[in-house]
């Protein structure tokens, strides 16, 4: 054996390179077998090209741990390397880009996406010792071994390996004992390499033929059993092959491949780009209704060139398209690189461009060519669609005809059949569409009744991001206003010329208000007597939409003062109410007067789920003491 010097500036990167990576120390395997499929594969090349002569016969990877030995190695039947090789690709370039790529992250605080670029040395990571045992597929070559402990000292020599081919051992060191178990090397295999395109054999496995029925009279036989390679690769993934060359069921198997827990997916788009960037993938709209849209664990996985890199995909794409499943695969974009730097790259650009768009292309040709299927999605598809709507103008612009809005009935509508739908009742005085809404057909409901009752229409708006989808559509839409259907009295939310008369002089309303403000404590309520139709209901309570609308973004927004601010109501006393004008009777009491106006105050309240606790109580009392 000779033996050799690492030129490299640090004298000893391999602390370095243990320390810096620790948390992600498993990609070495992903490492050490994607350099394995690279040489399979360009030996494959050099058949077609005719420059391998003969057969190549079997190409499996092979990966294996002798726990004795405390060794793991990877094996392949690829090119291999001949000495000069050697000391070119792994002494030289692997050593230098592996210095290079410490200069350039060792101090990043951020993580860096899969950690590319470190390749075969990520070995030391986890061996105090790496040997190479290789030959290479030229025909007059010899087996060479290679082997580093960990400084900038190797040594290179004449090696054992008879076949083509080549052999990464790794002694594993104490503290990376994990890695001598099978479940783990197992565990790591599944998650990195799944779909690498070349078999990929982990130990052997028993199969088990079952018998054939026995014939009567017959005894049953034994089942056959036996040892089969134990593959744990699928070489040739869906997202690999042409749409054209898959079925509706093919699409699902593979969703439950990488989802086995998931409910089926309502539709899925096949990606296939070669230009301007390589982009291949299936993405999948997920049944997303009763889940909690913050915490998923379904996420799409990132690819390239079919190995795993993450399923960590913020920051790379954008959140609302991060609901969707599936497999993106590219090898255009950059993974050796930060985080916070993807976000402004100029490929990932293009590329969430170029997702948003299929996304909605998709989203249109459901709506065009079966509106019934895409209603019945809907519900789960609506928070994605929104969400994209809000967040993103050019999907704004796709989207916009084709997003529906509910009626508290459960009927559907677009934004422009809605508006069509009623114009001509909701439209107030002042030329404005008023889209009336409510956060839930329980909700609110009183009020929704007397909207229903003037032959109005109410939205149902009960998901979180629909504040936030309100706040953005309301602009865009020409002389429409959302409000709620609790804001304000359903005459003052459309305004009609024909203003109601007040049945009270204003000195009686003058009396009215001070008897009510006399029985309320509350400091949020604000007091007002106002002129709505008999059969409107005697007191209501309303909250501004302004006011509110700013809350529930402060709410959701997180720190926002808005959410800080106090509850104001309105406390509306409808002056033209029967019950309202016997407050002003001169012959009834007044301890009695004070007595029906608190009871009327607290129905209103009780209508918004506003009286609580003691003052819940205290009016079941009072309600028993006035049925006596
Ligand atoms: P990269 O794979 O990004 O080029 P690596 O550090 O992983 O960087 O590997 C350096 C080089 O060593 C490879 O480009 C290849 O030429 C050679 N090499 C590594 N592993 C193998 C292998 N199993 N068979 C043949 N050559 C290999």
């Amino acid at each position: 054996m000779e033996k050799g010097t690492i030129n490299v500036q640090t004298e000893n990167i391999f602390p370095i390179i243990k320390r810096y990576l620790y948390s992600d120390q498993e990609i070495f395997l992903r490492e050490l077998v994607s350099n394995a499929v690279d040489a399979t594969q360009k030996l494959k090349t050099l058949s077609l090209r005719g420059e391998v002569k003969g057969e190549l016969g079997e190409l499996l990877i092979e990966v294996a741990v002798d726990k004795a030995a405390k060794t793991l190695t990877i094996s392949d039947r690829g090119i291999g390397m001949t000495k000069e090789e050697v000391e070119k690709y792994i002494t030289q370039i692997a050593f230098s880009s592996a210095q290079e790529f410490l200069d350039k992250y060792k101090d990043s605080e951020q993580a860096i996406i899969g950690h590319f670029g470190l390749g075969f040395f990520s070995a030391f990571m986890v061996a105090d010792k790496v040997e190479i045992q290789t030959n290479s597929w030229r025909e007059d070559a010899q087996a060479v071994r290679w082997i580093c402990d960990g400084s900038t000292e190797y040594e290179i020599g004449e090696g054992d390996r008879a076949t083509r081919g080549t052999d990464i051992i790794l002694h594993v060191g104490e503290e990376a004992a994990e890695y001598l178990e099978d479940s783990k090397i197992e565990e790591l295999l599944t998650k990195y390499c799944r779909f690498l395109p070349v078999e990929i054999k982990f130990g052997t496995k028993t199969q088990t033929i079952p018998a054939p029925e026995p014939k009567e009279g017959e005894e049953a036989e034994e089942p056959q059993t036996f040892e089969v390679d134990n593959i744990i690769n699928d070489p040739k993934p869906a997202w690999t092959k042409k749409p054209n060359e898959l079925e509706q069921e093919d699409y699902i198997a593979f969703y439950r491949q990488l989802y086995p827990y998931a409910p089926e997916p309502l539709f899925w788009i096949h990606l296939n780009v070669d230009y301007p960037f390589n982009l291949t993938g299936i993405l999948y709209f997920p049944k997303t209704k009763n889940q909690n849209f913050e915490v998923r664990k379904d996420r799409i996985h990132l690819y390239c060139n079919q190995v795993f890199v993450t399923d960590q995909l913020e920051q790379i794409v954008p959140d609302f398209l991060m609901m969707l499943h599936g497999v993106i695969d590219s090898p255009d974009i950059p993974l050796n690189v930060s985080r916070s730097y993807l976000q402004s790259d100029p490929e990932v650009k293009k590329i969430n461009k170029y997702i948003s768009k299929k996304v909605a292309d998709k989203l249109g040709e459901l709506f065009k060519n079966d509106r019934q299927n895409y209603e019945e999605k809907w519900e789960h598809i609506n928070i994605l669609v929104k969400y994209g709507m809000i967040t993103d103008d050019k999907f704004f612009t796709r989207t916009q005809k084709i997003c529906l809005v509910e009626d508290v009935d459960g009927k559907l509508y677009t934004v422009e059949e809605f508006t069509e739908a009623v114009k001509e009742q909701q439209t107030n005085k002042n030329g404005e569409t008023v889209f009336l809404y409510a956060t839930g057909d329980e909700d609110q409901h009183a009020f929704i009744q007397s909207a229903k009752d003037r032959g109005y229409k109410v939205l149902k708006f009960d998901t979180i991001l629909d504040p936030h989808f309100i706040n953005h559509m309301e602009p865009k839409l020409e002389k429409v206003t959302f409000k709620r259907v609790d804001a304000d009295t359903i005459d003052n939310l459309i305004e009609k010329e024909d203003k109601i008369e007040s049945a009270l002089t204003d000195e009686q309303q003058t009396t009215v208000k001070e008897m009510f403000n006399g029985v309320i404590t509350s400091e949020s309520a604000i007091v007002e007597i106002k002129a709505m139709s008999p059969t409107d209901r005697p007191v209501l309570i309303t909250r501004p939409e302004f006011m509110r609308r700013m809350k529930d973004m402060g709410n959701i927004g997180g720190g926002s003062p808005y959410g800080q601010m106090p509850d104001m109501y309105h406390v509306l006393i409808n002056g033209n109410h029967p019950t309202v004008n016997s407050l002003l009777n001169e012959e009834t009491a007044q301890e009695a007067k004070d007595q029906l106006a608190k009871q009327l105050y607290d129905l209103a309240l009780l209508q918004q789920n506003m009286l609580k606790g003691a003052d819940l109580t205290n009016f079941i009392n009072r309600s028993i003491e006035l049925m006596k």
